[in-house]
């Protein structure tokens, strides 16, 4: 498929394009609620492909909040590194920031103060936690959006939009600017209309940062493989559609690659241990909000101590204090044995078999264990039946490992997404993976915003 970026910068725009885009957008946006910010000056920038940022990385004079009300107001003075390198190159124009679940917790965009809406049917889930930055992509049709994982938050809404979702290996991106989640699993990726278009802008954002230290791996290389690894332990946890459906990708891919079922003994509990750990970091991270020098500005310092933390910390939302409340619980001494350290360890162990697994060849399974459901059937999930649809998406994130979700078919009219997981640092491979398919699929969306 070819990029859209070059087809974009190619084309004669027609005479008040940006103008008559940002109208478009801000009439969808009632509907969909993609993005918390439109920048009415994207045009200014001259013959610049629109790009967003979801709303936890920091945009110079924009107000950036991570979709909390702790940081409502908050205006950073300085660009994020990944920012300033898509905008200095000179071929992309900031077009606003994205819709997502607070500080990057939630896996359905629910955990939003409005939730974006699936860019298919306004009635079901947009996915998380880069839930608008996946209805973004599926409904422009020139833009790339910068997102967001921890354990996930690319991959599963990309899947349940549609567009394809590139997750870089742990370290190729700086993640200076980005209002941390946990600072160990955090990384910025790419969502597009195809894999060209990652590979661009992957290229643009990525390489060493004196500003982010734990940005290190400068050589991506594209080496390809011949193996497909499916994951036993996985498999009897996606629902019946999603398997049915799965299974004729694998008949499809296997005429090119040998299939092949391995197990790898742990990943069925690596959500338990990544909860664990992301929560521990969390609930650190979001120390910092104490209403005094970071977070929503409290006036009445006349108060007692208590009181005005208390009244700083009720900013949080619902699953905000629940990750602060269970991630202090499992620091505390008296439990960190049995909880932290025993996390810490099940991750090195993914980390080798998976490592080990991935030089052979590739790991494929589904995105997402289940059809793309409405937003009303998740509203009444329990947290930990939502932290179980993680259940693809967080091996590789766990590991650090690169991975890519692409659709590949159609399910009564919603996308369905897989995901490919590589060795460190062999990124590329996995985008032309993706690009080899999509010479055979085509991808639908059903809105074209900006279209020339
Ligand atoms: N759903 C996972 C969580 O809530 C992953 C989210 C993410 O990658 N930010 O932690």
């Amino acid at each position: 498929m070819p990029s859209y970026i070059k087809e974009f910068l190619k084309a004669e725009k027609p005479e008040g394009y940006y103008e008559a885009l940002v109208e478009s957008l801000h009439k969808a946006n009632r509907e969909y609620n993609a993005f918390n910010v439109i920048d009415e000056n994207v045009g200014q920038s001259g013959n610049a492909m629109p790009f967003s940022t979801k709303s936890n990385i920091c945009v110079k004079g924009v107000e950036t909040t991570a979709g909390s009300k702790m940081l409502k107001g908050y205006i950073p003075p300085f660009n994020a590194t990944v920012v300033e390198r898509l905008l200095d190159s000179g071929r992309f124009a900031f077009i606003g920031e994205t819709n997502m679940d607070e500080f990057g917790f939630g896996t359905f965009g629910v955990n939003a103060a409005l939730p974006a809406r699936n860019a298919f049917d306004k009635n079901y889930v947009a996915g998380g936690s880069s839930s608008g930055a996946a209805v973004a992509t599926a409904m422009l049709k020139y833009h790339v959006a910068l997102a967001v994982s921890t354990g996930g938050s690319i991959s599963a809404p990309a899947a349940l939009n549609g567009v394809v979702g590139f997750t870089p290996t742990y370290g190729t991106v700086s993640r200076y600017g980005l209002i941390d989640y946990a600072n160990s699993l955090d990384k910025i990726g790419v969502m597009a209309r195809n894999s060209d278009d990652a590979r661009i802008v992957f290229d643009a954002m990525r390489g060493g940062d004196g500003k982010d230290l734990t940005c290190a791996v400068g050589n991506i290389g594209s080496k390809k493989k011949k193996k497909l690894f499916v994951i036993e332990e996985l498999d009897r946890y996606a629902d019946k559609t999603v398997r049915a459906n799965f299974s004729g990708l694998l008949d499809r891919l296997s005429a090119k690659y040998d299939i092949e079922t391995r197990n790898i003994g742990a990943l069925d509990v690596a959500v338990e241990a990544y909860y664990i750990l992301a929560m521990a970091e969390a609930s650190t991270n979001l120390a910092r909000y104490d209403g005094y020098k970071y977070g929503l500005q409290l006036k009445d310092l006349a108060t007692r101590y208590n009181e005005f933390f208390t009244e700083a910390r009720a900013n949080f939302g619902e699953e905000a204090k629940r990750r602060i409340l269970l991630g202090t619980f499992i620091r505390s001494e008296s439990v960190k044995a049995k909880y932290y350290t025993k996390a810490a360890r099940i991750r090195a162990i993914i980390i080798k078999r998976m490592g080990e697994l991935l030089k052979e060849g590739f790991i494929v399974s589904p995105a997402f264990p289940m059809q793309t459901p409405k937003i009303s059937e998740v509203e009444r999930l329990t947290p930990v039946q939502t932290y179980a649809t993680d259940i693809f998406t967080v091996p590789p994130n766990l590991g650090g490992f690169p991975h890519i979700t692409f659709p590949y078919h159609y399910q009564d009219g919603m996308p369905m997404g897989a995901q490919i997981i590589g060795e460190h640092a062999n990124d590329y491979a996995l985008i032309d993976f993706v690009g080899e398919w999509e010479g055979e699929f085509d991808y639908r969306y059903k809105h074209n915003i900006g279209s020339l």
